[in-house]
């Protein structure tokens, strides 16, 4: 069988799946997509039922990592997703909410937050392409966040020997327990950096860094190689794919559908990664009807799926679910590659018309072949946290702010559209981190007014009876270690400060 080749969504370069995940971002700016989507039939999918997620996760994985041997994944996947790693023995379990509705939890990693799925698996698949590939350099992967890739890819990477990890967050862009979170991180690799400007600023700042061919040098000079961690890079987008198949196999099992019938997926968005990967699987034969896309008030991507126009231009809002406050989405990138016909060159017009002009139109008649998989929807801060209250009232279920989006965005596709398909719910963080905004949607503004994280998520605890993580606990008494600060101009001097240090 020929080795899965990757392509750049701009056109260009035909690598192998570990060179892809080396790179992270291929040469020409685009994204690296797989040559095809491979397929899984339904007997296949069927077969998943009867395995616990690692052995899920090999099966899906070996399907795109052509380049790596059996052996190879299997290790990988033990060590990232085996005994003790997460808080439940599911790794992603499927918990029903009412007859029509689950919710996949994807936060029982240590970080608590769903790119724990992924940032866990890529530290390994990095050292393993590294191997490959010949690579003596140290890996230095170089982060943007919007909060919790940062510290998602800090303990991914934390001490694992030939590599480092540097991440720039907005300096006021992210919750209290995130910022905590990361700036106390131990380990002789790790670096974290405040950014005075929002997560946009960052993000775009990293991607700067990748094509100077200056900074790229500077590098090198002290043996270093650049990598990314960010969704951007196809090694943290392929582990994703395993929990859409794993969730389906659970409702199968749960005797909850059957094989073969169509589900949706409701999917808080931000940078368009996690919802993406919803689509390949659906590529790849998974029955999902529909893709709801839940943003916050930065509904960017609500206009998209509505009016085939994506326009950046307008206000940066920072919203309750600071995760999502995303204006430049980058993973949709590769679906415009899809809904281009795998047109490199037209990306390539979208995206210089995106960063000229700061917008770009697919046209009618793509816009509604998206419309076939997708919908759009957002709630803002209001209905949120209305949401969270609602829930936990009539469900019993504690939704973190992110996910509470999704909920009521899902509500809204409901009444708007009358469609009864079973619905999963993709929860993508532990309502500890988010506490404070938790707290008030469970018991008014008032109750966490002159309450510190810490003492919201002790009055969440006594309010709700939902245990707060250990993680979150043990965060008041461990010592601030990252303090460096820098501005949007000033990053690529502060990652060779961090070096020379
Ligand atoms: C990152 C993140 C999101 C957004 O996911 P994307 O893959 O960027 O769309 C949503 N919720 C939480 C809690 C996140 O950390």
């Amino acid at each position: 069988m020929a080795s899965m080749s990757f392509f750049s969504t701009r056109g260009g370069s035909v690598v192998t799946a570990s060179q892809a995940i080396l790179r992270g971002l291929a040469a020409d700016g685009g994204l690296y997509v797989p040559a095809m989507f491979p397929q899984v039939t339904s007997d296949r999918i069927a077969a998943l039922s009867g395995m616990g997620y690692t052995r899920r996760a090999l099966e899906i994985l070996a399907l795109f990592l052509e380049d790596f041997s059996r052996p190879e994944i299997e290790k990988a996947v033990g060590a990232a997703y085996g005994e003790g790693r997460f808080d439940d023995p599911a790794v992603a379990p499927v918990k029903r909410l009412d007859d029509n509705t689950w919710v996949l939890e994807l936060f029982h990693g240590p970080t608590l937050a769903f790119k724990d799925m992924a940032l866990q698996l890529l530290p390994h698949l990095t050292r393993l392409s590294a191997e490959k590939n010949g690579e003596k350099r140290e890996i230095s992967i170089l982060v943007a966040t919007s909060g919790d890739t940062g510290k998602a890819a800090l303990e991914g990477f934390r001490d694992v020997p030939g590599t480092s990890c540097t991440v720039f967050y907005p300096m006021d862009g992210v919750s209290d327990v995130q910022r905590m979170q990361m700036v106390t991180t131990g380990g002789n690799n790790t670096h974290v950096i405040a950014v005075k400007g929002n997560f946009d600023d960052a993000q775009t700042g990293v991607k700067d860094l990748f094509s100077s061919p200056e900074f790229v040098k500077n590098m090198d000079a002290r043996g270093k190689a650049l990598s990314s961690a960010n969704s951007i890079n196809f090694g943290r987008l392929v582990p994703q794919v395993v929990y859409y198949f794993s969730a389906y196999a659970d409702l199968v099992a749960q005797g909850a559908i059957v094989s073969g019938d169509p589900v949706n997926f409701c999917v808080p968005t931000g940078n368009f990664g996690n919802i993406l990967a919803g689509y390949y699987a659906r590529e790849m034969g998974l029955p999902i009807h529909r893709l709801i896309c839940a943003s916050n008030r930065n509904n960017v991507l609500t206009d998209f799926f509505n009016s085939g126009i994506y326009s950046t231009h307008r206000l940066f809002y920072k919203t309750n679910s600071p995760s999502m406050d995303i204006l430049v989405s980058s993973n949709l990138e590769r679906l415009l590659f899809e809904a281009a016909d795998r047109d490199g060159e037209l990306v390539k017009t979208w995206m210089k018309l995106l960063r000229d002009c700061g917008s770009y139109s697919v046209g009618d008649q793509r816009r509604d072949w998206l419309n076939n998989t997708f919908w759009g929807g957002y709630a803002d801060d209001h209905a949120t946290v209305r949401e969270i209250g609602t829930r936990f009232t009539h469900d019993h279920y504690l939704f973190d702010t992110h996910t509470a989006v999704a909920a009521n965005v899902l509500r809204q596709y409901r009444d708007q559209k009358r469609d009864e398909t079973p619905t999963v719910i993709v929860a993508t963080a532990n309502p500890y981190k988010f506490s404070r905004d938790v707290l008030s949607g469970i018991a008014g503004r008032e109750a966490a007014q002159g309450l510190d994280a810490f003492a919201c998520s002790e009055e969440l605890e006594r309010r709700t009876g939902v245990p707060m993580p250990a993680q979150v606990r043990g965060l008041r008494d461990l010592p601030v270690r990252h303090r460096t600060e820098c501005d949007v101009s000033g990053m690529a001097q502060a990652v060779l400060n961090e070096f020379d240090k």
